[in-house]
């Protein structure tokens, strides 16, 4: 078969790899149908990721039809249609229990396109199949369900759930690629007060109002003093990091109220400065996290009920074996426009941004 597959920093390609097999009883394999990638995969092609070793398969976001399970899986058999999670989970390490799948000791947590062979291929193997996989309600299209991999979970769970997003709150997103939009669109489900986007770029701020941002500001144009503008000089009651440079992490400590919660989701490379000279005095609560995914069924309950703008985030769609071209476009995002891009299904041509 074919997958893309890492060979160091700064070189991937679509080659030829071995078939996938069945390895534990608790395996499945899945047929790729729809997959999507990650900026954690740019970060990896960038070598920020020194525990992916050479010769693995990249991707951890997918659908796809399980075409083999395993002697003791439950849950799904050959002819299912299912979600890949981004997170496995081995279902009785001490964190698992707590539903932390994230941070899973028994060989599970983020391994796919990591630590394993993950999705940008034509068939994947999937450990742990009964908690890892999810099979999709009817009514879902996959090129929706897709983005219910890690986007969405990742916001809804590391941003708006572990930032404490309530009715009638301020609400801050910095960075609005497809994590800070999701988080838009998540954050939106509590009713805040209103929600203020700041990015660099015109059309990922123009895709924040699209989604639902009630203000936007350029990264640049003193977005502090906006938000202070709009509170009474407080800051926000929560600001959700979505972009992972030091910058982005100090701006959102400059931003956030007294007694309000920063939530970092941004994945960083550098080190950033928490400035304690002017946060010991203000009660502020600084979170970060992997996701869990423990929110994932009910997210897709949502999507199949119309709930969540996941086709809003899709610019671009690519046949499978175009996984270069989609890496290229989806790499100069700050040129080609792109949100995410999504590879199979059933559109097969590149599609231009929609307009807004
Ligand atoms: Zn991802
Ligand atoms: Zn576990």
């Amino acid at each position: 078969m074919k997958g893309f597959v890492f060979q160091g920093p700064g070189e991937a390609s679509w080659q030829d790899v071995p078939d996938p097999a069945v390895k534990e009883p608790t395996d499945a394999i899945v047929k790729v149908g729809v997959a999507t990638i990650c900026g954690t995969d740019l970060h990896i092609l960038k070598g920020d990721v020194p525990e992916v070793r050479p010769g693995t398969v990249l991707g951890h976001e997918a659908v796809g039809e399980i075409v083999e399970v395993g002697g003791d899986v439950r849950t799904v058999r050959p002819g299912d249609r299912v979600l890949m999670s981004c997170i496995t989970s081995c279902g009785r390490c001490r964190f698992c229990r707590d539903g932390s799948y994230g941070q899973c000791r028994g060989g599970g947590g983020w391994i796919l396109g990591h630590l394993i062979d993950g999705t940008q291929a034509e068939y994947v193997r999937v450990p742990f199949a009964d908690l890892s996989v999810h099979p999709l309600p009817g009514a879902l299209r996959s090129e929706d369900a897709v983005l219910l991999a890690d986007i969405f979970p990742t916001s809804y769970e590391v941003g708006v759930r572990n930032g404490h997003v309530r009715p009638g709150d301020t609400v801050t997103i910095v960075g609005a690629g497809p994590i800070g939009l999701a988080a838009i669109a998540t954050a939106r489900l509590f009713s805040p007060e209103r929600i203020i986007a700041v990015d660099l770029t015109p059309a990922r701020l123009e895709a924040a109002h699209r989604l639902g941002a009630d203000a936007v500001a350029d990264v640049h144009e003193a977005p502090a003093q906006l938000v202070a503008d709009l509170t009474d000089g407080l800051g926000a009651d929560v600001v959700i990091e979505a972009v992972g440079v030091p910058e982005s992490f100090e701006l959102c400590t400059r931003m956030v109220r007294p007694g309000g919660h920063v939530a970092n989701v941004g994945v960083h490379g550098r080190p950033a400065t928490l400035h304690l000279e002017d946060l010991w005095i203000k009660n502020v609560t600084i979170t970060t996290g992997l996701v869990d995914t423990s929110s994932t069924p009910m997210l897709l309950r949502m999507a199949a009920a119309g709930r969540l703008p996941t086709g809003q985030l899709v610019t671009h769609t690519f046949p499978l074996e175009q996984m270069e071209e989609a890496y290229e476009v989806f790499s100069r995002a700050g040129e080609t426009g792109a949100l995410k891009v999504v590879l199979g299904g059933e559109q097969h041509a590149v599609v231009a941004v929609p307009a807004a």
